[in-house]
């Protein structure tokens, strides 16, 4: 898997800072974005009261490549983000590829199993592409494991709710895995904004109630001095 981002809202933590003081202000945020002090002291205190409307003005858009088709129909099930895919019907999948979860991986006999799934697969997949069957048609043999690049946009405050659903135990370890590294870029570029980003156990009790992983991941994602 690689995640990389591609584009972002520049100064995305001051501009939210401005955009949050211009309610108070006489000045607008034009003004506010150069002349505000302390925008980071700003922005944590509003967004720590919950008013996120205001990280709605940071933009974060993704490349995410060699994921599987299981995380990017769990991933496309958050509405409040736009999103491009890599078509099966104008691309032709000619070679064997797909993601093979960790826990097949480490189980010598699983992964046997599924391999040799998968070569047959494909080779199906390329045998009704031979008789003319077109990709769009011939994909219906194609596995959830496929690979797929789609690239995502997603606000800061829906990044926030991304977060909190998919950094948590409670996911799947895949699109996790992806989750914690876009929580990790994200971080590098606004450190204001997503300083108490992570999973509900970052910022208080877990939800999860008897699912529960049990564990707080506090430690894991906060950097911040307290
Ligand atoms: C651990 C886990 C297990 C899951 N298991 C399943 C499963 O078994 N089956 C399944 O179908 N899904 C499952 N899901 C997907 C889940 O139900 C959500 O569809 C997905 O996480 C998107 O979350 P969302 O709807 O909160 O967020 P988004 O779509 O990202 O929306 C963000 C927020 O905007 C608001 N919003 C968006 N659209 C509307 C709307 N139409 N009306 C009102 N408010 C709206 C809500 O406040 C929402 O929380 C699972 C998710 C997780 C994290």
């Amino acid at each position: 898997m690689i995640v990389k981002l591609l584009a972002y809202t520049p100064n995305a933590d001051r501009v939210c800072a401005a955009a949050a003081r211009s309610c108070y202000s006489e000045n607008p945020s034009g003004t506010l974005v150069d002349t505000m002090k302390n925008p980071a002291k700003m922005l944590s205190s509003v967004v720590a009261m919950g008013h996120h409307s205001v990280i709605e003005h940071a933009v974060f858009t993704f490349s995410v490549e060699g994921v599987s088709r299981s995380l990017t129909h769990q991933l496309v099930r958050h509405r409040v983000a736009s999103f491009s895919q890599q078509s099966q019907r104008y691309v032709s999948l000619n070679e064997p590829t797909y993601v093979i979860p960790d826990t097949i991986k480490d189980n010598p006999e699983a992964k046997k199993l599924y391999e040799d799934l998968m070569i047959q697969i494909w080779d199906t997949y390329g045998k009704l592409e031979s008789l003319g069957i077109l990709a769009e048609d011939a994909r219906y043999v194609l596995p959830n494991g496929c690979t797929t690049n789609i690239t995502v946009t997603m606000n800061a405050r829906e990044l926030m709710h991304f977060f909190t659903l998919r950094c948590c135990t409670r996911a799947q370890k895949e699109i996790r895995d992806m989750a914690d590294e876009m929580l990790r870029q994200c971080k590098e570029v606004c450190p204001v904004i997503f300083a108490y980003a992570g999973p509900a156990c970052v910022r208080g009790p877990c939800p999860e109630g008897e699912k529960s992983c049990g564990h707080s991941r506090r430690k894991e994602f906060i950097q911040v001095e307290e």
